[in-house]
């Protein structure tokens, strides 16, 4: 038996690619120290690994940006815009490279960044490849090769991976009307072919393609693209040794056509499908080898041994150990570098720590594994064995998982309200009495520009520098200006401005029992950003209130509503990582739970409109087209749970942003907020496309202006937008906000924006004044 990886983390122990990346575009750094650094991290990762025991260890799986984007540089599909950066002779590949990333302002160009998406349900983005009709393909840089010879110089034969042709075809977009973007897989994969071949005859033993797309609904189409590449690759390179991975999902109706390609080994996701191993083995023909994803890739627990070696002898039954590799189920990127690096009690007490695994204890549970399974397993393996055991079990035992009371509210569920009292035409009418607001109302989104100031104080703070009295001072005055501000500009529901709140979900999760936070779990977003999500581990629950002080304290400075603001139990479930041991949906249920304590607390502070933040709804979405319906209605049910107790007076807000929802548009009307205000003006309101069939039954607003850079929209602008939304959507259900906070913004275009989105609602009011 055989054990080998999918990817390795690339952003380094202490992410010292970031660091580099950053340098390097700020021009504090030359290329030369930024490739040395990368060297370093590729050496350390691959030596890692090796020492570690595993047999097929992966190369190329590093990136300075992101491995699309590679592919894209590899392949010379690069799009025409950036052909004036090449021109420039003082620009090489990378600079090219990273014009395509970040975009580029220089030498009087100004060129746009590719767009950027999320891979599959990760939260890790890629750069979307952008094809054209009858598009070539050239090999454009050699980073595949050039890689696989750096490890073989430190004594490594390494297992190239690469992103394989359909997959990466699949991940782009046709940039122009009149062909559909596999029609261009001849052209790909003779470039392909070619990559090949040059591994080969450097010594390419095997040879890693991924290909996720062949776990997702596939057109026939497609299929027909998989069958065809592969069968031209097995023809062409009769030798070559290819490890197909899927990953994400289960084969499920593609079990056929994936076991029917002429590879040597196919690669599964057991972690995310268990059960498909059993109608795997019932198919799989003679030659083929199975590489079993046993080790979680997505989640930082540490590996169930015992169930892992269960399927891991039902495999080896059937195929005997030749025929089997052991793996993680999918590359290491999307978990932090090394649990050994936790060492803050505080934040992540023993007890917790010692339930998870990141990427290099992963590696060494693939390792374990494939021991325990063979006839001998060393005294070692053994120990280790037991110790595993006993973590398990401490974990499916411990008080601090298991909470009784959040237990018996979990049984309790049934009785708790997932409805308004009245529909949302008569609670409009009651929340109008009160409220008394004006035709085209305005708001924002919750935060205000987080300056350097705001920053400091709570570094200081969190350092001991400054007392928490004074630190909650500061922050008082920072909140008392951001009130009178709102005032003057003449916004008709103000906000705090979130300044207490360093992320919208550590700011919860903090407070709440059933999480824990790591010092170093940080896992790459995009290119040299890095997202470092709590853990959720036990029982979720609400100690004590966790906003009222400062919406209360905000309300007592004005005469003007201030909206109550707290995030959503889909957000905060999706942007942590969660326990293994119960559905998300449940987990949902209970964060949805610890949320309505909170809005009926605000509800009786006096807070009379309170949004909860869902931006991540979309995200949680199935990767199967079938899976859709079930997740969306826990996950609407869950924000229902947390918001349907308050009376029918108090207005319930939602907000959503930087996700296509026009295909969920009638789930997001079930979540029945009395107001959704939602990020749409970069595309001109796209959105509104979805209200030509379908009437949205409650009161919106389409966000008026990118909050993503400091440019100041003008009035007339809004208006034009606004007016374009008022076709679609009564003007009586429209609501005036930008797209989403503002707290990475200054205060100068903040104050001029917000001014000329007052006025464009004013104009508005005259408008419709005449009208109505
Ligand atoms: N209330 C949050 C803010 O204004 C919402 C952020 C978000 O949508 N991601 O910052
Ligand atoms: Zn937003």
């Amino acid at each position: 038996m055989q054990t080998h990886n999918l990817g390795y983390p690339r952003i380094g122990k202490k992410r010292e690619l970031k660091k580099a990346c950053e340098q390097y575009w700020s021009g504090k750094i030359i290329q030369k120290e930024l490739l040395d650094v990368s060297r370093r991290i590729i050496n350390e990762n691959l030596k890692l690994q090796q020492e570690a025991g595993i047999d097929f260890i992966p190369v190329n799986d590093f990136s300075f940006y992101d491995h699309v984007l590679d592919m894209t540089l590899t392949l010379g599909a690069i799009p025409q815009r950036y052909h004036d950066v090449i021109l420039n002779k003082a620009n090489n590949e990378l600079d090219l490279y990273f014009a395509m990333a970040r975009g580029y302002q220089k030498d009087g160009l100004d060129i746009t960044a590719m767009e950027m998406t999320k891979w599959f349900d990760t939260n890790y983005h890629y750069i979307v490849p952008e094809f054209s009709k009858g598009q070539s393909f050239k090999l454009l840089s050699n980073k595949i090769i050039n890689e696989f010879i750096g490890a073989r110089q430190i004594g490594i034969n390494a297992k190239p991976v690469i992103l394989g042709p359909v997959s990466y075809l699949l991940l782009g977009k046709e940039k122009e009307e009149g062909f559909e973007k596999l029609d261009l897989i001849d052209n790909l994969l003779s470039v392909y072919l070619e990559i090949l071949k040059s591994l080969q005859s450097h010594g390419a033993e095997y040879i890693q393609i991924d290909e996720p797309f062949l776990a997702l609904d596939l057109t026939d189409k497609a299929k027909e693209a998989y069958t065809a590449v592969y069968a031209k690759i097995q023809k062409e390179l009769p030798n070559l040794k290819i490890i197909l991975t899927t990953y994400f999902e289960g084969l499920e109706d593609n079990l056929p056509l994936a076991l029917s390609l002429p590879v040597d080994t196919l690669h599964v996701d057991l972690i995310r499908k268990p059960e498909q191993l059993e109608n795997i083995l019932a198919a799989i023909p003679e030659n083929l080898k199975l590489s079993l994803g046993v080790v979680d890739g997505r989640n930082i627990w540490k590996n169930d041994f015992e169930s892992s070696l269960q399927l891991i002898r039902k495999a080896k039954e059937q195929l005997g150990e030749k025929r089997i590799l052991i793996a993680p189920s999918s590359s290491l990127l999307h978990v932090p570098y090394d649990l050994d690096l936790e060492t803050k009690e505080e934040s992540l007490p023993a007890e917790i720590k010692q339930w998870m695994a990141y990427a290099k204890q992963k590696i060494k549970e693939v390792a374990l594994l494939r021991d325990l399974s063979s006839e001998n397993p060393s005294a070692e393996s053994l120990v280790a064995f037991g110790e595993n055991k006993k973590a398990i079990e401490n974990k499916r035992i411990s008080t601090l998982i298991h909470d009784a009371k959040v237990q018996q509210q979990m049984d309790a569920l049934d009785a708790v309200p997932v409805s308004r009292q009245s529909a949302f035409t008569q609670r409009k009418v009651q929340q109008q009495e009160i409220l008394k607001l004006p035709l085209f109302p305005t708001t924002t989104i919750g935060s205000f520009p987080q300056t350097k100031e705001v920053r400091s104080w709570r570094s200081q703070f969190k350092k001991g520098e400054i007392s928490a009295e004074r630190y909650t001072d500061l922050l008082k005055e920072e909140t008392k200006n951001t009130i009178q501000r709102q005032e003057k500009i003449g916004i008709d529901v103000l906000v705090h401005g979130e300044f207490e709140r360093n992320d919208m979900v550590e700011y919860f999760g903090e407070q709440l029992k059933g999480f824990a936070f790591t010092e170093n779990g940080w896992v790459q977003s995009y290119g040299s950003r890095c997202v470092k999500p709590p853990v959720i581990y036990g029982d979720v629950s609400r100690p004590e209130p966790l906003t009222v002080f400062w919406s209360q304290y905000a309300q007592s400075l004005t005469s003007k509503w201030v909206k109550g603001m707290l995030t959503g139990p889909v957000t905060i479930l999706q942007w942590s990582f969660v326990r293994n041991d119960q559905s998300r949906k449940d987990t949902a249920n209970q964060i949805a739970l610890a949320i309505r304590d909170e809005v009926l607390d605000l509800e009786k502070a006096g807070i009379r409109i309170i949004q909860i933040d869902e931006p991540a709804i979309r995200e949680g979405l199935p990767l199967r087209k079938k899976d859709a319906a079930v997740y969306l209605k826990w996950a609407v049910l869950a924000f229902r749970i947390s918001a349907s107790s308050v009376k029918d007076d108090t207005q319930i807000h939602t907000h959503m942003c930087y996700s296509e929802f026009n295909d969920i548009i009638n789930h997001i009307a079930d979540m029945d907020a009395d107001v959704i205000t939602i990020e749409c003006s970069r595309s001109q309101m796209e959105l509104l496309d979805a209200f030509a069939d379908f009437e949205y039954p409650n009161d919106i607003g389409p966000g008026v202006y990118d909050i993503h850079a400091p440019r100041v929209p003008s009035k007339e602008e809004m208006v034009k937008l606004l007016e374009k939304a008022a076709k679609v959507i009564p003007s009586s259900q429209l609501w005036v906000n930008p797209d989403c906070g503002l707290k990475t913004r200054g205060w100068d275009e903040t104050e001029k924006a917000l001014i000329e989105m007052v006025n464009a609602a004013k104009e508005m009011q005259k408008e419709f004044a005449a009208i109505v």
